[in-house]
């Protein structure tokens, strides 16, 4: 089959591999859509610490299952059409068994620590292969795995129910917020974001109010705050517009070693929260069933997807910050 290779941070090719079998309790998928974030793009630079190379990435696909294991079979018969949550967990360290298996001391992934879905097969765990409607294609399918991530920070921020929002970054996982902030019954919710196209799409999707620029909501003070950039002036300058009482959730991925500065005198005095949400927590099931219900939209968010050997140019959009959201069609 053929698949992307990066051999080395830096440096990636269409290579031809052989095809993937299903070992014990696997399956293989025919990758109908796999999506690009901003992970990948670390893991192409050789800025994600437990990429080993050479690595097949893509962690955000559906597909078709052509192959099955004896023993995965009846749970994902070859022909169904899945969406694979990528996470890979140990299930017997002591956070696996506290329920917390994101957090797993063995946390591995498809694409990020095993070959993933920038190719025309990838072999998973039947466990982790999740049915999808008819109704949802490929290219849709590929976003249950984000809006997973995007359902888990909802939960970790609690009921917004008439609260108000401020939330920054109107990219794929901000538009995703986006609509589950509006649809769990956040008061109006403010988007923030330097590029006015994007705003467009935020309103269309249920902003009450856009700005291109923070400085512009000084003086306004907002409940509970969202942050998706990972931008750490950007986190800090949320954490500024909170109410006394106020909530933040910090979603975007920063680098490793920066800062912020928050004062723990308002943290004390003024009851504020500060909320971290990392990847995908028993948020999968969910997550197909607000797109199979057309709860969440993802359409507005998807340019046309680029076939195999044309991953380069993928990339390159997406670091232009051309158009919101990029998949790979692999054949
Ligand atoms: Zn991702
Ligand atoms: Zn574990």
């Amino acid at each position: 089959m053929r698949a992307i290779v990066l051999d080395r941070p830096g440096s990636f090719r269409v290579a031809d591999v052989p095809d993937p079998v299903p070992g014990p309790g696997q399956v293989v998928v025919k990758v109908e859509c796999c999506g690009i974030c901003g992970t990948d793009l670390h893991i192409v630079d050789g800025e994600f610490p437990p990429t080993p190379y050479p690595i097949t990435p893509g962690h955000e696909f559906a597909g078709t299952v052509v192959a099955s294991a004896a023993d995965a079979s009846y749970r994902v018969p070859v022909g169904a059409r899945v969406a694979v949550d990528p996470s890979l967990y140990c299930g017997h360290c002591r956070r696996c068994r506290s329920g917390r298996d994101n957090l797993c001391e063995n946390w591995a992934a498809i694409g990020d620590t095993v070959d993933g879905a920038f190719a025309e097969y990838v072999a998973v765990p039947a466990a982790n292969a999740y049915l999808l409607p008819d109704h949802l294609d490929g290219q849709v399918g590929a976003m249950v795995e984000p809006l997973a991530c995007s359902v888990h920070g909802l939960r970790r921020l609690g009921s917004v129910f008439g609260d108000t929002v401020v939330l920054t970054g109107a990219g794929t996982m901000g538009l995703l917020l986006l609509q589950l902030l509006v649809h769990a019954g956040a008061g109006p919710v403010t988007v923030v974001d330097r590029v006015p196209e994007r705003l467009e799409v935020a309103r269309k999707l249920g902003a009450a109010l856009v700005a291109t620029d923070l400085s512009a909501l000084d003086g306004v003070r907002f409940e509970v705050g969202v942050d998706a950039t990972g931008v750490p002036a950007v986190i800090q300058g949320v954490s500024a517009l909170l109410d006394r009482g106020g909530r933040l959730l910090v979603f975007g991925v920063s680098p490793a070693d920066a800062a912020i500065s928050l004062s723990p005198f308002r943290v004390y005095n003024d009851e504020i929260t500060v909320t971290g949400s990392m990847a995908i927590l028993r948020s999968f099931a969910p997550a197909v069933d607000l797109l199979a219900n057309g709860a969440v939209d993802p359409r507005p968010l998807l340019s046309e997807p680029l076939p195999l050997d044309q991953f380069g140019e993928a990339l390159r959009r997406v670091r232009a910050g051309q158009g919101i959201k990029w998949h790979i069609r692999p054949s």
